[in-house]
């Protein structure tokens, strides 16, 4: 059994190396829009949607008189139209399901993110021991110092070269025998709710809590975007107060981006990289540390997208083509914060780590057992809104409203059944537990 996982390494080019990667960059962003027009023209013609064989041949015809291009590895162009193929198939598929999905966008540079290769050997090689730091060479571009590792040693299988915020990182995909990932599995039991204020509260099977808060730098890193996204909107007034005296910008007029803004826009840019790279090293940090405890572990399943999509306008019906407020901006400030939170990566994580120690991590079904609502001492459902922060049930339990959650979902893992009509059981997985597992305390 081999298993897939990534490596992310940081890349050090020197100043002709950046040069190299930048250009790469410009075409794949180039080539991508180029294929984005042709869809567009072949789709408001009524033509035949353009097929990832008819890109791949085009892109073979383009690769035969634009030299630019030829210097180009030729898989990693096909990754690229790959990309853009998935990303049509997304909407013809939308398309005939009946919504109105937005036409896949033509690509701004500085938000263009890189390329991939999609066979070991062909256009990039690492020189270096497995897992470790070294180097890797790309053809046309140079062998530029990387730095990372991971827990294990696999074979190199695709390659992604990803430039964000001002950051260049090569992403590479091993395959891994399962035995080289087996972590140590632990021997408690816990469920955990996971919030905005406090990032988890772990309710254990000795009846004892746990939190863990979001560590102390995201807050003050955060503050800092703020702060200088502030800078930013000061100069951003008076450029435009430049512009025209008190006139708002007409249609298609833009900004002119002077040095300082630029300069600003870099800076908003490396620290909302800093962050991401922090916390995602932080992430990693905590779900090895959770897994290396617990070798039963529940929490919800959540439907992440829906909870942070934008609502709805609502018409008003006395004032046709007129909105009524939606809660947009209340919404944004929330979406915000759940993205900061990122509880998919923190799953996704938790998930494949639990695989690793071959122990047990139950997602329960968030609409039958709604954790949030039921009373975890005697299951009925109390209803709350998002801004009751206290469970108070008619059975005389009291708690903080995360605490319930986390002890519902812990007895949901634990007793599964003990709930009444919830249609959905933690012990299917208690069975799959080899039967030396120690009892767990209740
Ligand atoms: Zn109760």
């Amino acid at each position: 059994m081999t298993l897939q996982r990534k490596i992310t390494y940081r890349m050090y080019p020197n100043a002709s190396e950046l040069d190299a990667l930048e250009r790469w960059r410009g075409l794949h962003c180039r080539v991508t829009n180029t294929l984005i027009e042709e869809h567009r023209r072949r789709h408001e013609a009524g033509e035949k949607a353009y097929s990832f064989s008819a890109m791949c041949k085009d892109l073979t015809a383009w690769r035969g008189y634009v030299d630019a291009l030829r210097d180009l590895n030729a898989q990693s162009l096909q990754v690229t139209a790959k990309r853009v193929a998935l990303s049509f198939d997304a909407f013809f598929r939308r398309l005939k399901s009946g919504d109105a999905p937005g036409y896949p966008r033509f690509k701004a540079l500085q938000r263009f993110g890189g390329w991939g290769y999609k066979t070991y050997g062909d256009g990039w090689k690492l020189l270096q021991p497995e897992g470790q730091h070294g180097k890797v060479r790309l053809s046309g571009i140079g062998t530029i110092r990387i730095r990372g590792k991971g827990r294990f040693s696999g074979t190199p299988k695709t390659a992604e070269v990803m430039c964000k915020g001002g950051t260049w990182t090569l992403s590479v995909t091993y395959e891994v025998a399962q035995e080289a990932l087996s972590r140590q599995r632990g021997s408690e039991a816990a469920a955990f709710d996971w919030g905005l204020d406090k990032l988890l509260t772990i309710a254990k099977a000795d009846g004892t809590l746990e939190p863990v808060d979001n560590p102390r730098w995201l807050k003050s890193k955060l503050d800092a975007i703020k702060a200088l996204q502030r800078t930013v909107s000061a100069e951003e007034a008076k450029a435009q107060l430049g512009l025209a005296a008190d006139a708002p910008l007409k249609k298609g007029q833009r900004l002119p981006v002077t040095a300082k803004l630029k300069r600003l826009y870099a800076q908003v840019r490396a620290l909302h990289g800093k962050v991401a790279r922090q916390r995602h090293d932080f992430y990693h940090k905590l779900t090895a540390e959770l897994v290396k405890r617990f070798a039963f572990l529940g929490t919800e399943a959540l439907a992440v997208n829906n909870m942070s999509c934008a609502p709805k306008a609502k018409h008003d019906p006395d004032q046709p083509g007129a909105f009524l407020p939606n809660g947009a901006a209340a919404k944004a400030g929330l979406n915000r914060s759940i993205l900061d939170a990122a509880p998919s990566m923190l799953l996704g994580m938790l998930r494949a780590k639990a695989a690793e120690a071959a122990s047990v991590f139950a997602l329960a079904d968030t609409r039958k057992v709604k954790p949030t609502q039921r009373c975890h001492r005697c299951g009925a459902l109390v209803k709350k809104e998002l801004n009751d922060r206290v469970h108070r049930c008619a059975c005389g339990c009291e708690c903080d409203r995360d605490e319930n959650a986390a002890k519902t979902l812990l007895r949901w893992m634990l007793e599964g059944d003990f709930w009444p009509g919830t249609g959905q059981t933690g012990s299917a997985f208690m069975a799959e537990w080899p039967s030396e597992t120690p009892p767990i305390a209740g």
